[in-house]
């Protein structure tokens, strides 16, 4: 038995105005008081039955901008899950990096410190999208963290791409591959631009300041990038992830197979399966209001759901749906005790029968076209 470990930073140095995420520009931040209280997060929720006499698989740093803190810090955080979960020997421990952010001690620092995976937010090497996107780095600050990284010693190495930036063509796109796949990563991730409520670039779209593409566009570039990754040896493991094969993130297989998670820090969700359901829970959004809750009570809480068995189930199928693998219907079945048809049958057979999910050796995946109407098919299982 082990867990997944997500620990959020949740400070960069300024505000990308596409990004959601519960991030906040600071030129400084309590960087000491939030790692204490990091750990004393751990040791309290490290002790209760979800996770005790459980080992911790993999950490994942996210953010925010997890490379603006000192190895330091990061390396105390990973002793501490080690003292008070344990670490499996194998685990993998990925660092979020902004490219503008890193220099060769702060790398050498993070891999002493026991992280063996980076993932850097490189968008594009296209400095115009940059520019536009709010990034603080240049596509050759890109070139030069990523090498930088290389000679660290992180042989696996993430790099994230935005597609269907405005006034971007598929050309474009192709460029930002064959320059990630020249630098010699080990996984892309590469995501769709959205513009979500909250952020700059939604309000720019409301006052009509910006313009997406055309939703041919933007699916003639998705289609782009599903053939151009894999043609360059990278396998699509997930709707928007490609790997060397072996290569996977872990980390992120926790979440789409519906496993145990822990997530500490300000924002941070966590769900721990409990029976046929299970347990999910959200901490403090603001950093200030998280450090001293931890602080007061041990505990940031701050809302949390009770997943009953017909939730686990939908979740179940369609976060697994993401993976090109699928999931097998025994697997289904050992874990709910039903008949993954018993349940879904009628929801199932119309997306059988429109080409969009296969059923083949045991396994329900998405077909190419599935894959193209990922969301309409999700949400058949909501
Ligand atoms: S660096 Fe990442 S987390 Fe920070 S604002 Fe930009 S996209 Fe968001």
């Amino acid at each position: 038995m082990s867990f997944s470990l997500y620990v959020h930073i949740p400070w960069c140095q300024s505000k990308c105005p596409y990004c959601d995420f519960n991030s906040h520009a600071a030129a400084s931040w309590p960087e000491a008081d939030y790692t204490r209280a990091l750990i004393a997060e751990l040791e309290h929720r490290g002790y209760t039955p979800s996770y005790s006499g459980q080992r911790i698989r993999t950490i994942f740093f996210g953010g925010g901008t997890p490379s603006l803190f000192d190895s330091k810090s990061i390396g105390e955080i990973i002793n501490a899950a080690d003292r008070i979960c344990g670490l499996e020997s194998d685990a993998e421990i990925t660092l979020e990096a902004n490219p503008g952010t890193v220099n060769p001690s702060k790398l050498d620092g993070m891999r002493t410190a026991g992280v063996n995976r980076i993932s850097f937010g490189a968008q594009s090497f296209n400095d115009a999208t940059l520019k536009f996107l709010g990034r603080i780095h240049n596509a050759d600050e890109t070139r030069a963290a990523v090498s930088m990284a290389h000679r660290a010693g992180f042989e696996r190495l993430n790099l994230d791409l935005i597609f269907a930036v405005p006034g971007q063509t598929v050309a474009d796109v192709l460029f930002d591959i064959e320059s990630a796949v020249a630098l010699e990563a080990d996984h892309i991730s590469a995501y769709n631009l959205t513009f979500e409520e909250g952020t700059a670039f939604f309000t720019d779209l409301k006052r009509g300041r910006i313009k997406p593409l055309a939703t041919d566009e933007q699916a003639a570039m998705y289609q782009a990038v599903r053939e151009e990754i894999p043609r360059r040896g990278y396998a699509m493991y997930e709707i928007s992830n490609y790997a060397i094969p072996g290569h996977e993130a872990r980390h992120n297989l926790t979440y789409w197979r519906g496993q145990t998670y822990l997530g500490i820090g300000a924002g941070a969700h966590s769900f721990a399966r409990d029976g046929l359901g299970g347990r999910r829970w959200w901490n403090e959004k603001l950093p200030a209001r998280y450090i001293s809750a931890i602080e007061e009570r041990a505990s940031a809480e701050a809302g949390a759901e009770t997943i009953g068995e017909a939730t686990a189930q939908s979740e179940f199928v369609f976060l697994n749906l993401r993976l090109r693998d699928g999931f097998a219907l025994k697997d289904f079945h050992e874990r709910f005790g039903r008949n993954f048809e018993c349940i879904f049958g009628r929801v199932a057979t119309p997306l059988f029968n429109d080409g969009l999910m296969t059923l083949d050796g045991g396994r329900i995946r998405l077909t190419d076209r599935g894959v193209e109407m990922a969301d309409s098919v999700f949400a058949e299982f909501v």
